[in-house]
């Protein structure tokens, strides 16, 4: 059995893989995203997908920052685009966000960055132009009151800013099918190959897609296509829980973090608090341990969060590679094999320029990022 004929086959429908069909499909590239699972069924569904702020210190190079860069831009563009295009709101929004300093040492770290920390704060204060206020513990309370009282102060950042990644990633698959895309709900196999290029994806009931152009975008699972591909992807999944919970009151108005925890209000009125961080390989299996320890670090923060009713629990794996750094580029030694993942804990803030970086590649063979420091080749012996 065969099936039709593409111009580019998309492995993965998470984030990355519905934008780059998103972006394709715009140039008039024949896309089919396969999705062995449902678009957004994984990481791109569940992140709480917060933007504008570059906390992955393996990745703090000037090639991330104008990756994140570009990302940022993108995003504000296409939250207007998608309401055009699809009807959908992605809940794009500004979140601003409080850091609590529990003692000196604490303080003097958030107002006085050092090594990578001082270069992100300098990429967020000039490229994202957020503004960045140090708070005196009174004041901080003023922002939200249900700070632990035994903040000594905090930083106050504007520009910050979410989205509703689940949404942002079904209305970019929506768009792309606007545009002439498909997706088809399968698991890729295998590639068809010949005389040093692309012909083709195998799939998991033994029919075939025919194409000269496949983009792996499978998230965490990128590395199975190792074998396929003849070049390795070395990926080292994250796993990570997050519970969202029903805070009494309003809504917090910024997003709050202190210890590795944070908790934010998102707009359907619940509040999201975590993520854990957890070397399990690919994982997603929900655990009382990281429930408990959740809990544990955010009502550090906010005293009221230790008593929540949990609305919903939930584990998924970041696809993080073995170098933290992005996986983005040409496949060497494969004509028409591309590969687009390794966004780690920043993926969602990534995923739009990770997308459009690959799209450009493909239609034009030049891109506005330089991918040099991606380069998919690296992993090889
Ligand atoms: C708890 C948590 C919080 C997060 N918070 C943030 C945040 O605040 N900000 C941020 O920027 N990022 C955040 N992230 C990271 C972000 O979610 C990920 O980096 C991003 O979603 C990855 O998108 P992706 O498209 O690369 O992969 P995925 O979303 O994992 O999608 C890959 C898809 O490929 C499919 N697939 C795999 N193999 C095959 C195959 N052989 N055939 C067909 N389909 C296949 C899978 O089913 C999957 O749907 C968070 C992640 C977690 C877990």
């Amino acid at each position: 059995m065969s099936a039709p004929a593409a111009d580019v086959v998309i492995v993965g429908g998470g984030l990355v893989g519905a934008a780059t069909a998103y972006f394709l499909a715009r140039e008039g590239a024949r896309c089919v995203v396969v999705e062995r699972d449902g678009i957004a069924s994984h990481a791109s569904g569940f992140a709480y997908a917060a933007l504008g702020t570059f906390d992955e210190e393996g990745m703090a190079d000037d090639a991330h920052f104008a990756a994140a860069a570009l990302g940022m831009r993108l995003h504000r563009e296409i939250a207007d685009s998608l309401v055009e295009e699809t009807g959908v709101n992605v809940e794009f929004r500004e979140r601003p966000e409080l850091s609590l300093a529990f003692d000196e040492r604490e303080s003097e770290a958030l107002q006085l960055p050092q090594g990578w920390e001082r270069k992100r704060r300098a990429w967020e204060m000039g490229d994202q132009r957020h503004a960045v206020t140090w708070l005196d513990a009174d004041e901080a309370r003023r922002v939200e009151p249900r700070i632990n009282p035994a903040a000594v102060g905090a930083l106050y950042t504007e520009g910050t800013c979410d989205v509703n990644a689940l949404r942002l990633t079904r209305a970019l698959a929506m768009a792309a099918e606007q545009n002439g895309a498909s997706v088809l709900t399968a698991e890729v196999t295998g590639l068809i190959r010949d005389a040093g290029r692309v012909r083709g994806v195998t799939l998991q009931d033994g029919s075939a897609i025919h194409c000269g152009t496949v983009v792996i975008a499978a998230g965490p699972w990128s590395g199975e296509a190792s074998d396929w591909l003849g070049a390795p992807i070395r990926m080292q999944p994250w796993k990570g829980q997050m519970l969202r919970v029903r805070l009494p009151g309003p809504p917090m108005r910024p997003s709050v973090v202190g210890g590795g925890c944070f908790a934010s209000t998102k707009p359907d009125g619940l509040t999201w608090v975590g993520p854990t961080f957890e070397d399990a390989g690919i994982d997603e299996t929900v655990t009382d341990a990281a429930r408990r320890q959740i809990i544990e670090g955010v009502s550090r923060n906010i005293p009221a969060l230790a008593d929540c009713a949990v609305v919903m629990h939930t584990a998924c794996v970041r696809p993080l590679s073995a170098d933290r750094k992005l996986v983005l580029g040409r496949i060497p030694g494969l004509e028409g094999a591309y590969a687009a993942t390794g966004g780690g804990r920043l993926g969602i803030m990534l995923g739009p320029a990770m997308a459009l970086l690959t799209a450009e590649l493909i239609v034009s063979g030049k891109t506005s990022v330089p991918l040099d420091e991606f380069d998919p080749g690296r992993f090889a012996e």
